[in-house]
């Protein structure tokens, strides 16, 4: 893990990419993992703290995995419960994005599956199905934490039902990549169901050529990233 003050640069720019795409307003949040004990993680909104589009590097809170404020004058948000326990429940995870965004939290709510059928954005959905979280509360405590990463399991994103999504990933351009995939997929899986055909689903061995095909996601993050800073 390369040094805090990277971390909190890309933790913003995540937050404006968010915002910029419409997958986050005020609500949600990123996080990364800095070490063993310590996540940063974007702030509580607040009179002081407004949309995702405002977020700026120093605006980042330091959290313990119980969830207690460590460093940062503001306050963590309060379904920070989602991150520390999907950190404590996989070791192999060093960034975690909730969001709200819209045609995701749809297919949830109705059960439209979110199947693999865009070539770039399908890796996000390779282990099927995406696996759901039916509760529509606020994550607020360790215990329902727990049962989100549970529910994860070891996949890549989450529906939380009637609420939103999780994306994981070991970088925070991954996590967010994944839910900016997740979304455009559902978009085209909600169309597919609207026209009532049957959609071809990308099979696996296709995927698998796909993701040795696939440049690096540090491209896709710097296209992002500079749409979101216009
Ligand atoms: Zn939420």
């Amino acid at each position: 893990m390369s040094d805090e003050r990277e971390q909190r640069e890309l933790l913003a720019t995540a937050c404006h990419i968010l915002y910029k795409l419409g997958l986050s307003d005020y609500l949600g949040h990123p996080s990364v993992r800095l070490d063993a004990e310590r996540v940063l993680i974007k702030p509580k909104h607040s009179p002081r703290i407004r949309g995702m589009d405002r977020m700026r590097t120093e605006d980042m809170v330091v959290i313990s995995l119980s969830g207690d404020l460590v460093e940062g004058e503001h306050q963590p948000p309060s379904e920070r419960f989602i991150h520390t326990e999907i950190y404590r429940a996989r070791p192999d995870v060093q960034s975690v994005v909730h969001t709200h965004q819209p045609m995701s939290t749809l297919c949830g709510i109705a059960n439209v599956p979110i199947l693999p059928l865009l070539h770039v954005e399908s890796p996000v959905v390779e282990k099927q199905p995406i696996p759901v979280f039916a509760c529509a509360e606020l994550i607020q405590t360790s215990e329902q934490g727990a049962r989100v990463a549970a529910a994860l399991g070891d996949h890549r994103v989450c529906h939380l039902q009637g609420h939103g999504i999780v994306s994981v990933a070991d970088t925070i351009q991954e996590a967010t990549l994944g839910a900016i995939h997740l979304e455009r997929l559902a978009e085209v899986n909600y169309k597919v169901a609207q026209l009532g055909r049957e959609p071809r689903v990308i099979p696996h061995n296709e995927l698998q050529a796909l993701k040795r095909q696939l440049a690096s996601p540090a491209g896709r993050w710097a296209y992002y990233a500079e749409l979101a800073s216009e």
